[in-house]
């Protein structure tokens, strides 16, 4: 049977898990109903490994995620195996749930995820901890991995947050450390092998498949402690357990599965739109930023296969927007005639095209232009910070001169409305480079007052300012780096605040920020050790689920939490690192040398650039994969 059959064969008489008493009483009921145009439906009695894909927040959320999707598919590509999925049940049918003890089920054939093989979660960000707990508690599956036995499901952890999964490894079985595309056959090869055996072993099996690249299995090592708390030493438990787990990477982006008939979702999607993943990694080295290291080398995919994608995702989908997903879109070497094929296929058509993470420029604004509504829409900068020596500081590699020349050409284009984005509590940060975030707001409004003519201003421009509070985090050159308190953040936002209402054209001028609690929790757990997996768990016990959603996030029944467990959060985030402390990630070996770090961490105190991998290669480590930009 081929997998398209599969896909035709839908189970159309599918029994639903949930009473209609029930989903009539829940919000979004279409949530837990699956069947979707281009789910996959097999017969689950006809393969050797079913599989289920969690994403632990809510179905819109879970659904627009890219990742997911192409695990899916090449997952069910596999004759013997069944990918199915699951997401976090909102509030309303988990209280529900665990009343009338409903166990979690999958979305394909609406059985329980307890009675899969395996259970894949991807960790996106750190505030969904405790809806691990939650997927684990209502599927009636031990939290922990050490109570699990043969019959339960094998609980496997991937996503960017395994860079540093030690808050969380208690949870999990297997860690995936890199992209998914790369090690799963090797694992489920294994697996249907030792299942085969009539003394299967759950243990004997997890030290098997130790030896497959990229895996970790927490339980396989063991950490010591010294009196002042940081790491002494963190180790196998057994000899022929690798000291050091390898991140695996696609090297041939063109060769890689993609879905080119994702799942189309019935209640509308955060992104509800076809994506076209059009290179992956990126050229820039900004000091803070974890994407641009742990994506290392950029990766580009060959531009008539991504053209061939845009033509059957949309066949396949009926989607009416397209969108480019890449860190940084403008370093895709063959972005205008992409972009210039994409217009020519589907403006046609009445399709939009969304260009995210754009540079602006001449050739950015042309295509803006031809495929945005200008007068609705605004250009965005990311200067991350607001003077030159703190973009130095974070090698953000861009100077006033690029911003205030793509500002000029946009408003000679027609637009009026700029958005800004910025970090505050960077290291080394000074009252003069936070209040350089308004006074540069206000050098963008006077200038679009000096190249406007009033009879050509559609009305005051806007300047929207935007901070976020700066978040070390592990393989990054800032992983050394100390935190703040909310108040000193809350501080800091205040500076910039006030040094707007300063500023001449003030009235252009808009702000925003953001909480500065859930910033200090997300620093604990970006950093963290397994002494912040008995927090996470005492958290959810007690009714904490759903912290990245404002209305569920309570501080104070996390700094509960912290005192119940004796765990001092301000051990993680108030403390400059010691240069040769060991890190709770040491054990990962994600490619880049700890040495590279260590350079680009003393060459930013000292506000050296550093340049990007196309202009000259800085030696990070990379080169050993062998393949994108470190070859081209
Ligand atoms: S340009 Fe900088 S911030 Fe953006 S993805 Fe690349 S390294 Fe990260
Ligand atoms: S080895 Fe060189 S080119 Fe390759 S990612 Fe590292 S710095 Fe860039």
């Amino acid at each position: 049977m081929s997998f398209g059959s599969w896909r035709r064969d839908r189970l159309t008489m599918r029994k639903l898990f949930l009473s209609d008493e029930i989903l009539m009483s829940v919000e979004k009921s279409a949530r837990y109903i699956g069947n979707e145009v281009n789910s996959v439906m097999k017969d689950p009695n006809a393969v050797s490994l079913r599989f289920c894909m969690c994403f632990p927040d809510v179905y819109e959320v879970g659904m627009s995620h890219l990742g997911i999707q192409i695990l899916y598919e090449m997952m069910n590509r596999r004759e013997d195996v069944y990918c199915e999925r699951v997401y976090s049940p909102w509030p309303d049918l988990h209280k529900i749930m665990k009343e009338k003890e409903i166990p979690l089920f999958t979305l394909e054939t609406q059985q329980p995820i307890k009675n899969m093989d395996m259970i894949g979660i991807t960790l996106q960000y750190e505030m969904c901890y405790t809806n691990i707990l939650q997927v684990l508690d209502l599927g009636q599956i031990p939290f922990m991995a050490k109570d699990r036995g043969n019959e339960d499901p094998i609980i496997i952890g991937g996503g960017p947050c395994t860079y540093n999964p030690e808050p969380i490894a208690p949870f999990f079985d297997i860690i995936y450390i890199g992209e998914g595309e790369t090690s799963y056959d090797a694992l489920f090869d294994l697996y249907i092998e030792e299942r085969k055996k009539q003394d299967y072993d759950r243990m004997t099996f997890l030290c098997k498949a130790s030896q497959i690249p990229g895996l970790y299995m927490p339980a396989l090592y063991e950490v010591t402690y010294k009196d002042d708390g940081t790491i002494e030493s963190f180790g196998p438990i057994y000899e022929d357990v690798p000291k050091k787990v390898v991140r695996q990477v696609v090297t041939d982006m063109d060769s890689s599965p993609y879905p080119t008939a994702p799942i189309v979702p019935f209640v509308q999607a955060i992104q509800d739109r076809a994506v076209l993943e059009i290179q992956r990694g990126c050229i820039r080295g900004c000091r803070f930023c974890q994407a641009g290291m742990i994506y290392r080398p950029n990766r580009e995919r060959s531009l008539d296969v991504l053209k061939g994608y845009a033509k059957e995702i949309l066949a396949s989908t009926g989607h009416d927007e397209i969108s480019l997903s890449s860190l940084s879109s403008s370093d895709y070497t063959q972005l205008f005639e992409l972009v210039n094929f994409l217009i020519d296929e589907c403006c046609k058509d009445g399709v939009n095209i969304s260009l995210p993470s754009l540079r602006i420029d001449a050739f950015s604004l042309d295509v803006m232009s031809k495929v945005q509504d200008i007068k609705k829409s605004s250009v965005t900068f990311a200067p991350e910070a607001g003077s030159q020596r703190m973009r130095n500081v974070i090698n953000k590699g861009l100077t006033e001169d690029d911003i205030f020349g793509g500002a000029k050409q946009a408003f000679l284009g027609g637009w009026n409305k700029v958005k800004l984005y910025f970090m505050l509590g960077l290291p080394g940060e000074t009252e003069e480079d936070m209040k350089a975030i308004p006074i540069l707001g206000n050098e963008i409004a006077a200038l679009y007052y000096e190249t406007v003519p009033k009879e050509n201003r559609q009305g005051k421009c806007q300047i929207t300012m935007s901070t976020s509070f700066f978040v070390p985090k592990p393989f990054t050159p800032f992983q050394w780096a100390r935190m703040y308190t909310p108040d000193e953040y809350l501080h800091r936002a205040k500076v910039v605040n006030d040094t707007m209402k300063e500023q001449l054209n003030h009235k252009s001028l808009r702000y925003q920020w953001h909480h500065a609690d859930v910033t200090v929790l997300e620093g604990v757990f970006a950093r963290g050790d397994r002494r912040v997996a008995d927090v996470i768990l005492y958290a959810y016990e007690h009714g904490q689920f759903f912290d990245a959603w404002g209305e569920f996030f309570s501080m104070e029944k996390w700094v509960e939490a912290f005192d119940a467990c004796g765990v001092d959060m301000d051990f993680y985030t108030m403390r400059e690192r010691d240069i040769d402390e060991i890190f709770p990630w040491d054990y990962i070996d994600v490619g880049i040398t700890k040495e590279f770090f260590k350079r680009e961490w003393l060459r930013s105190k000292e506000g050296q650039i550093t340049k990007n991998c196309k202009d000259a290669c800085n030696g990070c480590g990379c080169m050993t994969y062998n393949c994108g930009i470190c070859i081209r």
